[in-house]
């Protein structure tokens, strides 16, 4: 029988923990959001975000969706049918936004890449330099494959796509790396960047996020695409003086400002160094601790946000997470198509601390005993324990000899 007392370890790569802040701020009676007060949050929110984007020139979009929906409004708003687009596949995520490319029309040149690496730099601007007239439109990359636990690098994408001097749109799914990963829209030059909010938001499931460049917003003029509910214009006449084209989700809304809040408290660069901190422990538990190796091929791909932990020989993934669920009250991410029964996931990212994590990495561990598997009890945990106790969450900040100085001789209210 399924434990059920106590808290639920939910340690899938999204949806992620809710602060209890979030969960609060969301507990709201509904409103009328054609009220003249509804604009005051509907433009804090939307300005908000594209700090967390890091976009002083793009726009930013809410739509009542899930990630899947803001990929799609991507694709609509900016390409016509039959346009060639360029993508590499290398997990579920990448290949599914494939699959949605293809399916609405468009003509996608696809780069099947080895599971465990990601968005393949040189195989890109080699194509991208055979296309002289420009028949390419836009490069699909996912910043983040949250099926294997690979973050690939999407500024020297933008360094190709440079080289190549080829103005395609450069479309990025960044549901998994948005406020937890470093993401530079602006300095990138990132046309479409691609959220949701289950993820580094911490918020439940439900709005589709987007942020568009100016030069993907002029695209909306010209591209053919048929769009009804996900359609750009309608959103920017309606956002323009705070309001919705269609019933936005509101507590959704209150809880996005509350989550907004959290994170320009912990401060942007903060949560990208925790998150760091919290992957590097989660690593050495699997690997140094347990012995085992992870999906990502090399640590260039490590992600800081989702680790796919290969399971030894002979043990099936699924029956790890299987007993980890049922057993330990445990919610550990499956291994989905292609490393199906061969990994198990550890989600590391939104709202959690070392303590949180040991608990997704002893279960995980006393889950891998049950159904088999030879690792030493208590190696991850040593393995986590010893990377946590040694380094810092966030790198001190060096402070010169003059502050020193200050620090030192503050008459201030410092205590001990
Ligand atoms: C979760 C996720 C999605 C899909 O988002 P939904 O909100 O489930 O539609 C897309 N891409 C990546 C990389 C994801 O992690």
């Amino acid at each position: 029988m399924r434990r059920t007392t106590g808290r639920n370890f939910l340690f899938v790569p999204g949806p992620t923990n809710i602060p209890d802040r979030v969960q609060r701020a969301m507990i709201v009676a509904m409103e009328d959001h054609r009220s003249s007060r509804f604009p005051d949050l509907s433009t804090s929110v939307l300005s908000d975000l594209k700090k967390v984007f890091k976009t002083d020139d793009g726009q930013a979009f809410i739509f009542p969706s899930s990630g899947t929906g803001a990929w799609e409004a991507a694709l609509t708003n900016t390409l016509s049918p039959g346009d060639k687009v360029l993508a590499s596949s290398f997990g579920q995520f990448s290949h599914l936004w494939i699959d949605m490319a293809q399916r609405l029309g468009f003509d996608v040149v696809v780069q099947e890449v080895e599971w465990g690496e990601g968005v393949p730099l040189e195989w890109t601007e080699e194509v991208l330099r055979a296309d002289p007239k420009h028949e390419i439109k836009a490069v699909l990359a996912c910043h983040n494959e949250t099926a294997t636990g690979v973050t690939s690098d999407i500024a020297g994408l933008r360094r190709v796509m440079d080289a190549a001097g080829h103005p395609a749109l450069l479309c990025v799914d960044a549901v998994s790396s948005l406020a937890s990963i470093d993401f530079r829209m602006d300095e990138w030059r990132v046309d479409l960047a691609v959220s949701g909010s289950q993820k580094g938001l911490m918020l439940p499931a439900g709005l589709g996020i987007l942020a568009v460049s100016p030069k993907a917003l002029e695209a909306t003029k010209t591209a053919q695409s048929k769009r009804c509910y996900f359609d750009l214009a309608d959103m920017i006449a309606a956002n323009a003086s705070g309001y919705f084209p269609y019933t936005p989700a509101l507590p959704m809304l209150y809880g996005l400002r509350e989550a907004l809040d959290i994170i320009f408290e912990e401060g942007l660069e903060e949560i990208f160094s925790r998150h760091h901190y919290l992957a590097e422990g989660v690593r050495a538990a699997a690997t140094e601790g347990w012995g085992l190796s992870l999906c990502a091929k090399e640590p260039k791909w490590y992600s800081d946000t989702v680790s796919a932990v290969m399971v030894p020989e002979g043990i099936n993934g699924a029956h790890v997470i299987d007993v980890a669920f049922r057993r330990y009250n445990l919610a550990l991410g499956a291994g989905l198509s292609k490393v199906a029964g061969k990994v198990f996931r550890i989600g590391h990212l939104g709202d959690l601390n070392e303590l949180m994590l040991m608990g997704a990495i002893a279960g995980a561990e006393m889950a891998m005993l049950d159904v088999g598997a030879e690792v030493r009890p208590g190696s991850g945990v040593a393995a986590a324990s010893n990377y946590w106790r040694k380094h810092d969450p966030v790198p001190k900040r060096r402070v010169s000899k003059e502050e020193q100085f200050y620090e030192a001789h503050s008459t201030g209210s410092v205590q001990g």
